[in-house]
Protein backbone atom coordinates (compact mmCIF):
# COMPACT_ATOMS: atom_id res chain seq x y z
CA UNK A 1 0.00 0.00 0.00
CA UNK A 2 1.49 3.66 -1.05
CA UNK A 3 2.25 6.49 1.96
CA UNK A 4 -0.86 8.65 0.57
CA UNK A 5 -1.71 10.34 3.53
CA UNK A 6 1.45 11.13 5.26
CA UNK A 7 2.58 14.79 4.52
CA UNK A 8 -1.02 16.44 4.35
CA UNK A 9 -2.07 14.21 1.18
CA UNK A 10 0.80 14.26 -0.87
CA UNK A 11 1.35 11.40 -3.00
CA UNK A 12 4.42 9.61 -1.99
CA UNK A 13 6.04 6.85 -3.53
CA UNK A 14 7.46 4.80 -0.32
CA UNK A 15 5.68 1.81 1.06
CA UNK A 16 4.72 1.90 4.53
CA UNK A 17 7.21 -0.07 6.98
CA UNK A 18 6.03 -3.17 9.11
CA UNK A 19 7.79 -4.65 11.71
CA UNK A 20 7.01 -8.68 12.08
CA UNK A 21 8.29 -10.17 15.70
CA UNK A 22 8.04 -13.74 15.77
CA UNK A 23 10.32 -16.28 17.63
CA UNK A 24 9.93 -18.48 14.37
CA UNK A 25 11.61 -17.41 11.38
CA UNK A 26 9.79 -20.07 9.64
CA UNK A 27 6.50 -17.74 10.44
CA UNK A 28 8.31 -14.49 9.83
CA UNK A 29 9.25 -15.30 6.36
CA UNK A 30 6.34 -16.81 5.81
CA UNK A 31 4.35 -13.51 6.87
CA UNK A 32 6.79 -11.50 4.38
CA UNK A 33 6.33 -13.17 1.72
CA UNK A 34 2.07 -12.52 2.14
CA UNK A 35 2.65 -8.59 2.76
CA UNK A 36 5.96 -7.80 0.63
CA UNK A 37 4.64 -7.04 -2.54
CA UNK A 38 2.72 -4.29 -0.98
CA UNK A 39 4.86 -3.21 2.35
CA UNK A 40 8.73 -2.79 3.36
CA UNK A 41 8.78 -5.74 6.04
CA UNK A 42 11.66 -6.08 9.00
CA UNK A 43 11.22 -9.14 10.55
CA UNK A 44 13.15 -10.09 14.56
CA UNK A 45 13.11 -13.11 16.40
CA UNK A 46 13.07 -11.85 19.58
CA UNK A 47 10.91 -9.28 21.97
CA UNK A 48 14.22 -7.30 22.76
CA UNK A 49 15.23 -6.42 19.19
CA UNK A 50 11.53 -5.66 18.10
CA UNK A 51 11.06 -3.08 20.74
CA UNK A 52 14.68 -1.28 19.68
CA UNK A 53 13.40 -1.71 15.78
CA UNK A 54 10.49 0.00 16.41
CA UNK A 55 12.40 2.60 18.44
CA UNK A 56 14.53 3.39 15.46
CA UNK A 57 12.38 2.81 12.57
CA UNK A 58 9.09 5.18 11.40
CA UNK A 59 6.66 2.02 11.36
CA UNK A 60 2.77 1.81 10.57
CA UNK A 61 2.14 -1.60 11.99
CA UNK A 62 3.62 -4.47 14.25
CA UNK A 63 2.83 -8.11 14.00
CA UNK A 64 3.54 -9.46 17.02
CA UNK A 65 3.68 -13.19 18.71
CA UNK A 66 2.23 -13.92 21.88
CA UNK A 67 4.19 -16.50 22.94
CA UNK A 68 8.13 -16.65 22.89
CA UNK A 69 10.79 -17.59 24.86
CA UNK A 70 12.39 -14.62 27.40
CA UNK A 71 10.68 -11.64 26.79
CA UNK A 72 6.68 -12.50 25.91
CA UNK A 73 4.45 -10.49 23.06
CA UNK A 74 2.44 -9.20 26.63
CA UNK A 75 5.64 -7.34 28.02
CA UNK A 76 6.85 -5.92 24.93
CA UNK A 77 3.32 -4.68 24.17
CA UNK A 78 2.99 -2.90 27.28
CA UNK A 79 6.58 -1.75 26.84
CA UNK A 80 5.30 -0.38 23.25
CA UNK A 81 2.05 1.31 24.47
CA UNK A 82 3.99 3.35 27.44
CA UNK A 83 7.00 4.24 25.25
CA UNK A 84 6.15 7.96 23.63
CA UNK A 85 7.99 7.17 20.37
CA UNK A 86 5.80 3.74 19.97
CA UNK A 87 2.81 4.20 21.51
CA UNK A 88 0.63 5.22 18.27
CA UNK A 89 1.88 2.32 16.19
CA UNK A 90 -0.71 -0.49 15.94
CA UNK A 91 0.03 -4.11 17.08
CA UNK A 92 -1.51 -7.69 15.56
CA UNK A 93 -1.09 -9.74 17.81
CA UNK A 94 -0.18 -13.09 16.54
CA UNK A 95 -1.89 -16.07 18.21
CA UNK A 96 -2.13 -19.79 17.88
CA UNK A 97 -6.00 -21.06 18.50
CA UNK A 98 -4.22 -23.14 21.04
CA UNK A 99 -3.70 -19.67 23.09
CA UNK A 100 -7.06 -18.01 21.80
CA UNK A 101 -7.55 -17.08 25.79
CA UNK A 102 -4.74 -14.64 25.68
CA UNK A 103 -6.54 -12.38 22.82
CA UNK A 104 -8.69 -11.02 25.93
CA UNK A 105 -5.90 -9.71 27.87
CA UNK A 106 -3.85 -8.17 24.49
CA UNK A 107 -6.79 -6.42 23.27
CA UNK A 108 -7.28 -4.93 27.16
CA UNK A 109 -3.36 -4.01 26.62
CA UNK A 110 -4.11 -2.16 23.71
CA UNK A 111 -3.64 -4.29 20.87
CA UNK A 112 -6.08 -3.31 17.67
CA UNK A 113 -6.21 -7.19 16.37
CA UNK A 114 -4.87 -10.11 16.23
CA UNK A 115 -5.00 -13.33 13.99
CA UNK A 116 -4.50 -16.69 15.10
CA UNK A 117 -1.82 -19.50 13.22
CA UNK A 118 -2.34 -21.00 11.15
CA UNK A 119 -2.83 -18.00 9.15
CA UNK A 120 -5.07 -16.80 5.90
CA UNK A 121 -2.97 -14.65 4.13
CA UNK A 122 -6.40 -13.15 2.96
CA UNK A 123 -7.23 -12.31 6.32
CA UNK A 124 -4.02 -11.03 7.47
CA UNK A 125 -3.67 -8.98 4.14
CA UNK A 126 -7.08 -7.56 4.72
CA UNK A 127 -6.79 -7.05 8.42
CA UNK A 128 -3.29 -5.17 8.11
CA UNK A 129 -4.77 -2.71 5.11
CA UNK A 130 -7.55 -1.98 7.28
CA UNK A 131 -4.86 -1.04 10.18
CA UNK A 132 -2.39 0.75 8.11
CA UNK A 133 -5.45 3.12 6.78
CA UNK A 134 -6.98 3.74 10.07
CA UNK A 135 -3.21 4.54 11.53
CA UNK A 136 -3.22 7.14 8.44
CA UNK A 137 -6.12 8.37 9.35
CA UNK A 138 -5.13 8.52 13.16
CA UNK A 139 -1.93 10.69 12.37
CA UNK A 140 -3.62 13.32 10.00
CA UNK A 141 -6.15 13.87 12.97
CA UNK A 142 -3.61 13.99 15.26
CA UNK A 143 -1.33 16.35 12.89
CA UNK A 144 -4.26 18.85 12.06
CA UNK A 145 -5.22 18.57 15.93
CA UNK A 146 -2.07 19.94 16.90
CA UNK A 147 -2.35 23.16 14.15
CA UNK A 148 -3.83 26.32 14.50
CA UNK A 149 -6.01 26.69 11.55
CA UNK A 150 -5.68 30.59 10.87
CA UNK A 151 -1.71 30.50 10.48
CA UNK A 152 -0.90 26.66 9.82
CA UNK A 153 2.01 27.48 12.79
CA UNK A 154 1.71 25.01 15.76
CA UNK A 155 -0.76 26.30 18.28
CA UNK A 156 -1.13 26.04 21.59
CA UNK A 157 -1.74 22.48 22.37
CA UNK A 158 1.04 21.04 20.54
CA UNK A 159 3.38 24.11 22.42
CA UNK A 160 2.41 22.93 25.83
CA UNK A 161 3.68 18.82 24.42
CA UNK A 162 6.88 19.90 23.11
CA UNK A 163 7.78 22.56 25.98
CA UNK A 164 8.02 19.73 28.22
CA UNK A 165 10.19 17.47 25.66
CA UNK A 166 13.00 20.11 24.77
CA UNK A 167 12.59 20.94 28.57
CA UNK A 168 14.08 17.95 29.67
CA UNK A 169 16.41 17.80 26.54
CA UNK A 170 17.90 21.18 27.96
CA UNK A 171 18.12 19.54 31.40
CA UNK A 172 19.52 16.67 30.59
CA UNK A 173 22.26 18.45 27.73
CA UNK A 174 22.23 21.24 30.33
CA UNK A 175 21.61 23.30 27.28
CA UNK A 176 20.31 26.87 27.55
CA UNK A 177 16.82 27.06 27.18
CA UNK A 178 15.12 29.92 26.02
CA UNK A 179 11.18 31.15 25.92
CA UNK A 180 9.63 34.07 24.57
CA UNK A 181 6.17 35.85 23.87
CA UNK A 182 5.11 37.93 21.27
CA UNK A 183 2.24 40.09 21.10
CA UNK A 184 0.70 42.40 18.06
CA UNK A 185 0.89 46.16 19.32
CA UNK A 186 -2.23 48.02 19.21
CA UNK A 187 -4.09 45.23 17.56
CA UNK A 188 -7.33 46.09 19.01
CA UNK A 189 -7.07 49.33 17.55
CA UNK A 190 -6.16 47.38 14.15
CA UNK A 191 -9.68 45.37 14.46
CA UNK A 192 -11.37 48.77 14.92
CA UNK A 193 -9.70 50.15 11.82
CA UNK A 194 -9.73 47.52 9.12
CA UNK A 195 -11.98 45.19 10.50
CA UNK A 196 -11.85 41.77 11.98
CA UNK A 197 -11.19 39.79 8.68
CA UNK A 198 -7.89 42.34 7.62
CA UNK A 199 -6.53 41.45 11.08
CA UNK A 200 -6.78 37.84 11.24
CA UNK A 201 -4.69 38.48 7.56
CA UNK A 202 -2.04 40.18 9.54
CA UNK A 203 -2.11 37.72 12.21
CA UNK A 204 -1.11 35.03 9.63
CA UNK A 205 1.59 37.35 8.10
CA UNK A 206 3.06 37.73 10.99
CA UNK A 207 3.21 34.46 12.22
CA UNK A 208 4.47 33.30 8.78
CA UNK A 209 7.67 35.69 8.96
CA UNK A 210 8.52 34.79 12.30
CA UNK A 211 7.89 31.18 12.13
CA UNK A 212 10.77 31.75 8.94
CA UNK A 213 12.94 32.39 11.85
CA UNK A 214 12.38 29.42 13.97
CA UNK A 215 13.26 26.30 11.45
CA UNK A 216 15.87 23.97 13.55
CA UNK A 217 14.50 20.87 14.63
CA UNK A 218 14.67 22.31 18.13
CA UNK A 219 12.75 24.95 17.77
CA UNK A 220 9.30 25.58 18.28
CA UNK A 221 7.01 28.82 17.10
CA UNK A 222 3.49 28.40 17.79
CA UNK A 223 0.65 30.67 17.91
CA UNK A 224 -0.37 31.03 21.96
CA UNK A 225 -3.53 32.34 21.23
CA UNK A 226 -5.43 35.95 19.94
CA UNK A 227 -2.85 37.79 18.75
CA UNK A 228 0.26 35.98 20.96
CA UNK A 229 2.32 33.84 19.66
CA UNK A 230 5.50 31.65 22.07
CA UNK A 231 8.78 30.53 20.58
CA UNK A 232 11.35 28.30 22.21
CA UNK A 233 14.67 27.34 21.07
CA UNK A 234 18.03 25.82 23.37
CA UNK A 235 21.66 26.63 22.57
CA UNK A 236 22.12 30.10 22.63
CA UNK A 237 23.21 32.39 25.28
CA UNK A 238 20.90 34.93 26.70
CA UNK A 239 22.69 38.07 24.40
CA UNK A 240 22.43 36.15 21.64
CA UNK A 241 18.70 34.79 21.62
CA UNK A 242 17.63 38.86 22.36
CA UNK A 243 19.76 40.13 19.77
CA UNK A 244 17.90 37.02 17.53
CA UNK A 245 14.36 38.39 17.92
CA UNK A 246 15.50 41.66 17.87
CA UNK A 247 15.76 40.87 13.95
CA UNK A 248 12.16 38.85 14.00
CA UNK A 249 10.86 42.24 15.22
CA UNK A 250 12.22 44.17 12.32
CA UNK A 251 11.58 41.41 10.07
CA UNK A 252 7.40 42.03 10.99
CA UNK A 253 8.41 45.76 10.87
CA UNK A 254 9.92 45.33 7.35
CA UNK A 255 6.58 43.93 6.42
CA UNK A 256 5.19 47.69 6.06
CA UNK A 257 1.64 46.76 7.15
CA UNK A 258 -0.03 50.42 7.54
CA UNK A 259 -1.55 50.79 10.84
CA UNK A 260 -1.37 54.19 11.71
CA UNK A 261 -1.02 53.22 15.70
CA UNK A 262 0.36 55.64 18.09
CA UNK A 263 3.62 53.01 18.21
CA UNK A 264 4.41 53.94 14.16
CA UNK A 265 3.09 53.71 10.80
CA UNK A 266 3.77 49.57 10.56
CA UNK A 267 1.89 46.54 12.04
CA UNK A 268 4.49 45.57 14.59
CA UNK A 269 5.16 43.55 17.80
CA UNK A 270 6.43 43.38 21.01
CA UNK A 271 8.79 40.54 22.53
CA UNK A 272 9.61 39.71 26.22
CA UNK A 273 12.06 36.68 26.59
CA UNK A 274 14.49 34.92 29.06
CA UNK A 275 17.25 32.66 28.82
CA UNK A 276 17.92 29.73 31.68
CA UNK A 277 20.01 26.78 32.05
CA UNK A 278 17.37 24.74 33.50
CA UNK A 279 17.68 22.40 36.23
CA UNK A 280 15.68 19.62 37.36
CA UNK A 281 14.08 21.96 40.15
CA UNK A 282 12.95 24.38 37.71
CA UNK A 283 9.67 23.94 36.17
CA UNK A 284 9.29 25.73 32.15
CA UNK A 285 5.71 27.52 33.29
CA UNK A 286 7.84 29.50 35.46
CA UNK A 287 9.71 30.96 32.70
CA UNK A 288 7.02 31.44 30.30
CA UNK A 289 5.76 33.58 33.09
CA UNK A 290 8.99 35.75 33.21
CA UNK A 291 9.14 35.84 29.88
CA UNK A 292 5.59 37.03 30.22
CA UNK A 293 6.71 40.02 32.54
CA UNK A 294 9.21 41.41 29.99
CA UNK A 295 6.72 41.60 27.58
CA UNK A 296 5.02 43.49 30.12
CA UNK A 297 7.69 45.94 30.34
CA UNK A 298 8.09 45.89 26.60
CA UNK A 299 5.00 47.17 26.16
CA UNK A 300 5.10 49.82 28.81
CA UNK A 301 8.50 51.10 27.64
CA UNK A 302 7.39 51.79 24.16
CA UNK A 303 6.51 48.65 22.42
CA UNK A 304 8.57 47.68 19.31
CA UNK A 305 11.04 46.51 20.84
CA UNK A 306 12.89 43.15 22.65
CA UNK A 307 13.21 43.37 26.36
CA UNK A 308 14.88 40.16 27.65
CA UNK A 309 16.21 38.63 30.81
CA UNK A 310 19.44 36.41 30.30
CA UNK A 311 20.93 33.47 32.42
CA UNK A 312 22.04 36.02 34.97
CA UNK A 313 18.61 37.44 35.34
CA UNK A 314 20.06 40.77 34.08
CA UNK A 315 17.38 42.90 31.43
CA UNK A 316 18.29 43.48 28.25
CA UNK A 317 16.37 46.25 26.57
CA UNK A 318 16.31 47.76 22.83
CA UNK A 319 15.94 50.86 24.48
CA UNK A 320 15.69 52.57 27.43
P1 LIG B 1 -1.14 45.98 23.12
O1 LIG B 1 -0.23 46.78 22.28
O2 LIG B 1 -1.07 46.38 24.56
O3 LIG B 1 -0.94 44.52 22.93
O4 LIG B 1 -2.61 46.34 22.65
P2 LIG B 1 -3.67 45.41 21.93
O5 LIG B 1 -4.77 46.25 21.43
O6 LIG B 1 -2.98 44.57 20.92
O7 LIG B 1 -4.06 44.47 23.12
P3 LIG B 1 -5.45 43.90 23.58
O8 LIG B 1 -5.08 42.66 24.36
O9 LIG B 1 -6.24 44.95 24.26
O10 LIG B 1 -6.20 43.50 22.28
C1 LIG B 1 -5.91 42.36 21.57
C2 LIG B 1 -6.82 42.35 20.37
O11 LIG B 1 -6.53 41.24 19.52
C3 LIG B 1 -8.25 42.26 20.75
C4 LIG B 1 -8.81 41.19 19.87
O12 LIG B 1 -9.98 41.62 19.21
C5 LIG B 1 -7.74 40.92 18.87
N1 LIG B 1 -7.72 39.55 18.45
C6 LIG B 1 -7.49 38.45 19.19
N2 LIG B 1 -7.58 37.34 18.45
C7 LIG B 1 -7.89 37.73 17.19
C8 LIG B 1 -8.13 37.02 15.96
O13 LIG B 1 -8.06 35.80 15.87
N3 LIG B 1 -8.39 37.78 14.86
C9 LIG B 1 -8.45 39.13 14.91
N4 LIG B 1 -8.70 39.79 13.80
N5 LIG B 1 -8.26 39.80 16.06
C10 LIG B 1 -7.98 39.12 17.17
MG1 LIG C 1 -2.66 40.66 23.74
MG1 LIG D 1 -1.51 43.19 21.45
Amino acid sequence: MKNYEKDGGNPMETMDKILVIDDSPVQTEFLSSILRSDYDITACHTAEAGLRAAKEGSFSLILLDVVMPEMDGFTLLKELKGTELTRFIPVILLTSLADIQYEERGLLLGAVDYVTKPFSPVIIKARVNTHIQLYHYQMQFRRQAMVDELTGVANRRRYEEECLVRWREAVRFELPFSICMFDIDKFKLYNDTFGHPAGDKVIAAVAKTAAGFFHRSTDLFARYGGEEFVALFLGSDGRTAFEFLQTVREAVENLHIQHNSPVGPWVTISVGGVTVVPTTRDRPEDFLKRADAMLYDAKRLGRNMVVWCDENVRQLRERE
